[in-house]
């Protein structure tokens, strides 16, 4: 560093960059890491958040000063300055940069910072600051916050994770991720939804099953349409009584990474009263006989891109015509405070097709989906009602022998308990 300035900084415009990568927190955190590295700082900190529907922020604080970006993955544009006292040469991390980036073209420049000419040095006791500094000499003492964040335009949930990518595939439906969550441990990701966490897997997982599998009590034959990480026919599965599961999932490359990184939830894919088949569940529904199942799940993630479909009404007419007379249907039913506008629709439309009485809700929590307020909307075809089951005893001595950890025989209930302004949004 020259005599005269305290400080040198580099500000750089990288353009015409690849848009996936300006798009990847995990990527960028690791290049920038790697850039500051490469030019020998002392890494203290990395903090790098990922915006839906895109664009990342990030800094790396080292000790001779930090590397910030922010990028624009529509332009193939990332703003990068890097700041740096000490002998630290800032170009190689540029030159890092520019490489790992696929930056086709850049500008860039460079002020010197804090002119001594013009600066007044304080007395300052230089012994213990040099004993701190030693501290941040250990390389292992460097903390990562790198955050991933599900969120519309009003609000978010944001998770932090260990910039560990352990699966990323652009599927020719989404973008499939297993990350890993410093709270929740290890978790899949489409596009930039959370869909299902090892630490919080079970609070969906049990709900989506075994209220209505203790209200069918015999139920032979299950059609489940999505639910590709595995943990719904891991539940149904998990009764007795059960004879054939047919699982239809869109999505292979779902299946792919939750077998291979999830293996807790993907726990019954080899269950022999399983069919897995890998299809789109909207026309298997519109081509499947009619009365032929006992219980129909939809483990569909959010009504957007492949899943759009799962929430039309002529979808759930279908699904009505392949139920048994006293069959059952249960969809994954969006949350009453994230979005209103599908919960509430798509209970008018089981309302529209099973019945005005015959569409209850079920509420239960799911700390890692935006707000934790998550339901299960039923569609009722015949006279079997979970509101109305008697066999409690039953679903203790279930929930004891299976150590269930969400649902019991208290939950069964206390989930179709409504707080008013849920009533009033679905109108029944
Ligand atoms: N728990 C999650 C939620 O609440 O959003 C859903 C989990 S599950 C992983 C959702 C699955 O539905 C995904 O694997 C996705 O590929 C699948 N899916 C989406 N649209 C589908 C369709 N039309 N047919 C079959 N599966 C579909």
């Amino acid at each position: 560093m020259s005599s005269t300035a305290l400080g040198n900084h580099i500000l750089v415009e990288f353009m015409n960059c690849d848009p996936h990568v300006m798009n990847d927190v995990a990527a960028i955190e690791r290049d920038m890491v790697g850039a500051a590295r490469k030019a020998e700082a002392t890494v203290i900190n990395s903090t790098f958040h990922h915006f839906s529907p895109y664009g990342v922020s990030g800094v790396v604080v080292i000790q001779e000063s930090h590397l910030a970006i922010h990028t624009w993955p529509e332009y193939g544009y990332a703003a990068v300055d890097v700041f740096t006292c000490g002998d630290m040469n800032a170009w190689i991390a540029f030159d890092h940069l520019k490489e790992c980036f696929g930056a086709k073209s850049y500008s860039a420049i460079e002020m010197k910072r804090g002119s001594v000419n013009l600066l007044t040095r304080n007395d300052f006791d230089i012994t213990s600051a040099r004993e701190k500094a030693a501290e941040w000499r250990n390389p292992d003492f460097y903390t990562r916050n790198v955050w991933f964040t599900d969120k519309d335009e009003d609000q978010a949930l944001s998770l932090r994770f260990t910039g560990d990518v352990f699966f990323d595939v652009q599927s020719p439906f989404q973008r499939v991720r297993i990350l890993e969550s410093t709270k929740y441990g290890k978790m899949l990701a489409l596009d930039d939804m959370v869909m299902t966490t090892i630490k919080d897997e079970f609070h969906y997982h049990e709900m989506i099953a075994h209220p209505s599998l203790f209200t069918l009590q015999n139920a032979k034959n299950v059609l489940v349409i999505g639910g590709g990480d595995g943990g719904t026919v891991r539940e149904v599965l998990r009764h007795s009584n059960i004879e054939k599961v047919t699982m239809v999932e869109i999505d292979g490359e779902v299946i792919k990474a939750c077998k291979e990184h999830l293996p807790e939830i993907a726990a019954a894919f080899d269950d022999p009263r399983l069919e897995l088949i890998v299809d789109d569940g909207i026309a298997f529904v519109k081509s499947a006989a009619d009365a032929v199942y006992d219980l129909l799940i939809v483990d569909g993630s959010d009504p957007v891109g492949p899943a759009e479909g799962l929430f039309s009404v002529e979808f759930y007419q279908n699904c009505y015509r392949t139920l048994k007379a006293d069959g059952i249907l249960v969809a994954q039913g969006e949350s009453p405070k994230f979005n209103e506008k599908a919960f509430a629709e798509l209970n008018q439309t089981l309302q529209s097709i099973f019945g005005q009485d015959n569409a209850p809700v079920g509420l239960f929590f799911v700390p890692t989906y935006p707000t934790g307020m998550w339901s299960f909307q039923y569609g009722l075809k015949g006279a079997a009602d979970p509101r109305k089951v008697s066999n409690t005893e039953a679903i203790k001595s279930f929930v004891a022998e299976k150590g269930l950890r969400y649902y019991n025989e208290d939950i069964h209930f206390s989930t179709f308990a409504l707080p008013n302004f849920v009533k009033q949004l679905i109108q029944q």
